[in-house]
C-alpha cells in the first residue's frame, strides 16, 4: 500500500505517531489547525535550525522577531487591508462557502484567470458538491484575521498574515545595524496567520501556519550580484508564465531573461539547495513562474518553488521581487525615512535652487517659530517648474503657509556626497509545514518484513526528529541498566535519545524506523563482557560493532553530516573480517 497526503494514508501514520494530531481533537477539531506532537515538533525545529543555517549563517542575514498582533495602519500602508483578498463563493441552496478559483480547479480540472468575470463565468457551469446547488457570484473576501488591541473596543489590529511587514517597519533600525550599507538581508521565522476561507488540504492549507522568510534589500541601480558567480552554474528546472518547462543552467536563464535579475536567480538556487539538504528529492522540484493574475498585489515578478507530491505540484516556497514597494508604502503613510544613501565614487558638484528666507518678513509673521521655519526652507530642494507662490511646509508636525515676500529664490552650486534610493526587496518565503508534508511524502517507504507491513522514514540524519535510538536486547542480564546509563551519557554529551524497552527488538527497530531515527543501539550479551554494542543504520539496516565510549562522538559527527554509514562502517569493520 502507498502511504501519501493524498489519500489521507499519510496523515494517519503522522497521527500515530506522533508527529501531529489535528488541533482541539477531542472537541471535534477547527478546520485549519494542526498541533504537532513530541516527533513532528522535533522535526519542524530542526527544519528552522537548518533554514537558520542557510540565511542566517551562511548568507549571514540579521534574524529578528517582530510582533504578531500588527495595528491596522501598518497593513493600509502595505496594501493587504484592500487587497489581500480572495474570491469567495456560496452555494445559494446550503450556504457552504469555497474558494472560488481552488473549487473550480477541483471540479474541472481547468486553471482559471483569477478575475470576477472568468471565475463567475466558470461557477455558472459547476454545482455545489455538498448539495448540488447553484454557485452565486464571487465576492472579495480578506484573508486577515481581525483583533482589538486594548479595552473598550481598542485599537483595530490583525494577526500578520507573513512576516516581512515586521521586517519592513524596522528597516531604518536595521539599516543602522547594516552601517547605511547596502545589500543586506533580514530573516525571520514564525508565525502567519490567514483566513483560508475553505481550507480542507491538511498542512497544505492552514490557518495559521509556520514561515520562514528573508528579506534581501539591495540597489537595483548597483549592476551585477557578486555571489551569483559561484551559483550560475547550477541547473534549475523553470516554468516560465506562458513559456514551455526548460532545465537550464542558472547563468543562461539570466542570460535570456527568462529570470529578470541575478539576485532573483541566486535566491532561487539557494532556496532550491535548502530543499535538497533537508531531503526533499531534487527530480521533484521545480520553479513556476507566477502569471500576472496571480501574482500578490506587492509583487512585480515571483517564482514559486513547486514540490511534485501525490496532490500534484504544490507551492512550498515564493520567492518574489518585491521591488521598493513595501518600503515606499510605509514611507508615505509613516514619514519615517526608508532611504539609503548610496555614495558617489567622487562627490559631484551640482547647481541647485534653493529658498533663500527674508528674516524682516518671517520674523513678525511666525515670531518664535521663525527660526525653525527658516531652516526647513532652507532644507528644500525647489523643483524646476516652480516660480513663486505660497509654500506650504511641515514645522514639527503644524503646517505652515508662507508667502511669496517672505522669501527669494537661489540657485547654487552644492557638493553633493552620494544619492538616495529605497532599496529593492527579493523575498524568499517559506511554508515550514508544506515543508514538512512533502518531506515526510518524499521519505516515506513502505516495508515488508515477515508478513508484516511497516514503514520507514528516510530523513537526513540532520532533520530527523531524533537522532538515535538506545535499546536494550532483553530485559534481563543488566542490560537495561547499560542501555539506560548509555542514554543518560548520550544526553548529558547534548544527543537526544529515544529510550524503549517494550517488545521485541524487531518491532522495536521498526517502531524507530517509523519516526525516521537514523541510528539504533542495542545492548546485548557481549556488552556486559567487552564494552562494545551494536549501531544499527536505519536504511541499510546493516550493523557495526563498536566501543560504547566512542558513540557520543561516531553519533554527533553522523547527525551534522561530518561522516556518513559507509565511514562508520569503515572505522569498525566486522571482526574476524
Ligand atoms: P505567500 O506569501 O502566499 O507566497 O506564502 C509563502 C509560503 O507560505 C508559501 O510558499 C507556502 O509554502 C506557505 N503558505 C501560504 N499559505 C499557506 C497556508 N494557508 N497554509 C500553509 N502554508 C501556506
Amino acid at each position: 500500500m502507498t502511504v501519501d497526503l493524498k489519500s489521507g494514508s499519510l496523515y494517519a501514520l503522522l497521527k500515530r505517531r506522533g508527529f501531529i494530531y489535528p488541533s482541539f481533537d477531542i472537541y471535534g477539531g477547527v478546520s485549519g489547525f494542526y498541533d504537532y506532537g513530541p516527533r513532528g515538533a522535533a522535526l519542524l525545529r530542526r527544519l528552522q535550525e537548518e533554514w537558520r543555517k542557510f540565511f542566517v549563517v551562511q548568507e549571514g542575514f540579521y534574524e529578528v522577531e517582530t510582533a504578531e498582533i500588527t495595528p491596522e495602519e501598518v497593513f493600509r500602508a502595505s496594501g493587504h487591508l484592500d487587497r489581500f483578498n480572495d474570491y469567495l463563493t456560496r452555494c445559494t441552496s446550503c450556504g457552504a462557502s469555497y474558494r472560488a478559483d481552488n473549487l473550480i480547479e477541483e471540479l474541472t480540472g481547468k486553471e482559471v484567470r483569477v478575475e470576477p468575470a472568468a471565475l463567475n463565468s466558470e461557477l455558472k457551469k459547476i454545482r455545489c458538491p455538498r448539495c448540488g446547488g447553484e454557485l452565486a457570484d464571487v465576492e472579495e473576501f480578506n484573508l486577515m484575521f481581525s483583533t482589538a488591541v486594548g479595552p473598550g473596543g481598542g485599537k483595530k489590529s490583525y494577526l500578520r498574515p507573513e512576516t516581512a511587514q515586521g521586517i519592513f517597519v524596522n528597516f531604518p533600525h536595521l539599516l543602522r545595524e547594516a552601517r547605511g550599507k547596502l545589500p543586506f538581508g533580514v530573516a525571520q521565522i514564525g508565525r502567519g496567520f490567514r483566513n483560508e476561507i475553505s481550507p480542507r488540504q491538511g498542512l497544505i492549507r492552514m490557518r495559521e501556519f509556520h514561515m520562514a522568510e528573508g528579506e534581501f534589500f539591495f540597489n537595483p541601480s548597483a549592476g551585477r550580484y557578486p555571489p551569483f558567480n559561484g551559483v550560475q552554474g547550477e541547473v534549475l528546472r523553470l516554468l516560465p508564465a506562458g513559456g514551455e518547462e526548460a532545465v537550464l543552467r542558472t547563468g543562461e536563464a539570466v542570460e535570456r531573461g527568462i529570470i529578470r535579475s541575478e539576485y532573483l536567480a541566486y535566491f532561487m538556487v539557494i532556496s532550491k539547495r535548502f530543499l535538497e539538504h533537508i531531503g526533499l528529492d531534487g527530480g521533484r522540484i521545480r520553479f513556476r513562474q507566477h502569471r500576472k493574475d496571480e501574482m500578490a498585489h506587492y509583487a512585480r515578478d515571483c517564482w514559486d518553488g513547486e514540490v511534485l507530491t501525490s496532490l500534484g505540484w504544490i507551492e512550498v516556497v515564493g520567492i518574489a521581487d518585491r521591488s521598493a514597494y513595501d518600503l515606499s508604502r510605509h514611507q508615505d503613510a509613516s514619514g519615517a525615512k526608508m532611504e539609503v544613501l548610496i555614495p558617489y565614487d567622487e562627490p559631484r558638484r551640482v547647481r541647485v535652487r534653493r529658498l533663500r528666507p527674508r528674516m524682516d518678513v518671517l520674523g513678525p509673521l511666525f515670531r518664535g517659530k521663525a527660526k525653525a521655519v527658516s531652516q526647513a526652507m532652507e532644507a528644500l530642494e525647489v523643483p524646476e517648474d516652480f516660480s513663486g507662490g505660497d509654500v506650504i511646509l511641515e514645522v514639527s508636525g503644524e503646517r505652515l503657509k508662507v508667502p511669496e515676500e517672505a522669501y527669494e529664490i537661489q540657485e547654487v552650486e552644492e557638493v553633493v556626497t552620494g544619492e538616495r534610493i529605497i532599496p529593492n526587496v527579493i523575498e524568499p518565503s517559506f511554508g515550514l509545514d508544506r515543508i514538512f508534508a512533502a518531506l515526510l511524502e518524499h521519505s516515506v517507504d513502505v516495508k515488508e518484513k515477515e508478513g508484516e507491513e511497516y514503514r520507514v522514514m528516510h530523513l537526513p540524519p540532520w532533520v530527523a526528529p531524533l537522532p538515535v535510538a538506545v535499546f536494550p536486547l532483553l530485559t534481563r542480564g543488566g542490560m537495561v541498566d547499560i542501555a539506560l546509563q548509555i542514554a543518560r551519557e548520550l544526553r548529558e554529551g547534548g544527543i537526544e535519545v529515544f529510550y524503549d524497552e517494550a517488545g521485541s527488538i524487531g518491532r522495536r527497530y521498526a517502531r524507530a524506523d517509523e519516526i525516521g531515527i537514523p541510528l539504533a543501539v542495542t545492548v546485548d550479551h557481549r556488552t556486559a563482557e567487552d564494552g562494545t554494542v551494536t549501531l544499527r543504520e536505519r536504511d541499510s539496516t546493516s550493523q557495526v560493532r563498536l566501543p560504547m565510549k566512542e558513540l557520543e562522538g561516531v553519533v554527533g559527527d553522523y547527525t551534522r553530516g561530518c561522516i556518513n554509514w559507509k565511514d562508520i562502517k569503515k572505522r569498525y569493520p566486522p571482526q574476524g573480517g
